[in-house]
């Protein structure tokens, strides 16, 4: 039987008479209808999310947290479901798949025990001063494609533990998986604490400018995020934006390279290279770079090949949308049409697999040393094509890591942890990752410096984009 998709508003299922289907990114077919969120669905969440508050805010951390537990174990008796929609949705393998719900399951325990604490933060013989914090109100949570579960789920239960309500809204690309996950969890919170739409661009817009949304938790590219915030500002919402990265991977002289060529290939080409902190610009030590490169192509022809069969235990699959996929596309011909040395894949003469029948597939592509401002080097290219570049300078590599408009991620690879750190203290980016490819941790801070963000989210400190900052002055005397 065909699953249904509903928008969830005040716990109750809704329809709608305008209604898109995804395209799955394996066989190219039309997937499901889903419903397409209405001004008046947009209001009717807005109202109900804004009565809820007012018993919802009152609750005790403890309480919310109980219920967060009660949320994960709805994830978890439901994990083969919501994987399997994830799956066609996405186009991930179901091993990839179920790292995203899994991985949201484990978002629900964290916050299930963490909590932000009331502090003293001044004290003497007259006054004593004590921090607490309270919720914002209704949070507009807007989600990218890439990992459609826990991206959202990361801001669902950074607003639920610190007393906020939230009206998440999916990418329409990717809309099922989260659409389900809210509808099976009603009856866990309080009616219009946890709301789902589905819509693109225009309710995104929605929900920016409407004064009855105190905050904005957006994830996506620089330019949304740059209207998001622009938009916020009419009301001045509180807003978090998770943006674009081009991270720079570091390989060293001394790096061990049977475990760095691995990592280095997973820290590109995991999910075809859709990660928002995956490894973009490869940079080998000179003196390696041959032996490095050879034993790269070797690792990624091997391990990334396309597979058919989303049953197949691969962590590579094919773009997720048209969209992105003429994208990369692009970036491929561009190569190309400059003459740039392509080592393995870039369509036609590939040698890692034969290209798919139907899908948006495209085998894995590295480039040898294309120029520093090629479009493949200066853009995140979010996407299965890699350029490895060469360094000898420590100076000079540090330099070309550090790009002025994007610094979410990075990565070094050094036997010698010592030279390592000195390098990655000196990155301009949220999250540096030593001798691993770049794998973000729910319990640490993430958040992008320079064009890719604005505040961050996860580990305790992410929860106080969350909630306001009271202080209490009490007099001693
Ligand atoms: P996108 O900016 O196209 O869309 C993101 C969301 O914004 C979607 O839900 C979309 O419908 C909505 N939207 C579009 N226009 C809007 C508007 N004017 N106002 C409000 N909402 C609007 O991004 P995408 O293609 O879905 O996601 C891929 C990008 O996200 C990549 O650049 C990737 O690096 C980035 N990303 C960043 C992180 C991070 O944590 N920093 C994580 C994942 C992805």
């Amino acid at each position: 039987m065909q699953p249904q998709f509903f928008n969830v508003i005040n716990d109750e299922l809704r329809g709608s008479e305008k209604t898109h289907a995804v395209t799955d990114p394996r066989t190219e077919e039309a997937l499901w209808p889903c419903p397409i969120a209405t001004t008046d669905d947009f209001q009717d969440a807005v109202t109900a999310a804004q009565e809820a508050f007012t018993t919802w805010s009152r609750t005790t951390v403890a309480e919310r947290q109980e219920l967060l537990v009660k949320l994960a174990k709805v994830l978890e008796d439901h994990a083969g479901e919501l994987t399997e929609i994830l799956a066609r949705e996405t186009g991930k393998s179901q091993i990839l798949a179920s790292i995203d719900v899994h991985a949201s399951v484990s978002q629900c325990l964290y916050y299930s025990k963490t909590a932000l604490e009331d502090e003293v933060q001044y004290e003497d013989e007259n006054t004593r001063v004590v921090a607490t914090h309270l919720p914002l109100g209704v949070v507009g949570a807007i989600c990218p494609w890439n990992f459609p579960l826990i991206l959202s789920n990361i801001k669902v239960v950074s607003s639920l533990i610190t007393g906020n309500c939230v009206i998440v809204k999916p990418s329409p690309f990717t809309p099922y998986a989260v659409m389900k996950w809210v509808e099976l969890s009603r009856g866990v919170l309080p009616p219009g604490v946890f709301q789902v739409l589905n819509g693109g661009a225009d309710l995104g817009a929605l929900m920016t400018l409407h004064p009855g949304i105190a905050k904005i938790s957006f994830t996506g590219t620089i330019a949304t995020g740059k209207r998001v915030m622009a938009s916020c500002a009419k009301t001045l919402k509180k807003v978090t934006l998770e943006l674009a990265g081009n991270d720079a991977c570091i390989v060293c002289p001394d790096a061990d390279l049977d475990k760095t060529v691995p990592s280095v290939a997973s820290g590109g080409f995991f999910n075809a290279g859709q990660v928002c902190v995956a490894s973009k610009r490869i940079y080998v030590h000179e003196s390696i770079y041959d032996d490095f490169l050879s034993r790269l192509v070797k690792e990624v022809e091997g391990t990334y090949s396309i597979q058919e069969d989303h049953k197949a235990p691969s962590v590579f699959g094919p773009v997720s949308n048209k969209m992105q996929y003429d994208v990369v596309k692009g970036i491929i011909e561009d190569c190309k049409a400059n003459g740039y040395n392509i080592v393995t894949g870039g369509g036609g003469d590939d040698k890692t697999a034969a290209a798919a029948s139907k899908g948006f597939w495209l085998a894995p592509t590295i480039v040898s040393k294309p120029p520093e401002d090629s479009m493949l080097v200066k853009e995140e290219q979010f996407g299965p094509i890699l350029p490895v570049l060469s360094w000898s300078d420590e100076e000079d590599v540090i330099k070309r890591s550090n790009l002025s408009n994007a610094g979410l991620g990075a990565s070094v690879y050094s036997t010698d942890l010592a030279q390592a750190e000195r390098i990655a203290r000196r990155l301009e980016a949220g999250s540096v990752w030593i001798n691993q490819s770049e794998r973000p941790n729910f319990g640490a801070f993430f958040s992008g410096m320079k064009d890719s963000g604005f505040g961050g989210e996860m580990g305790k400190q992410g929860l106080l984009s969350y909630a306001y900052t009271q202080c209490l002055h009490f007099a001693k005397k």
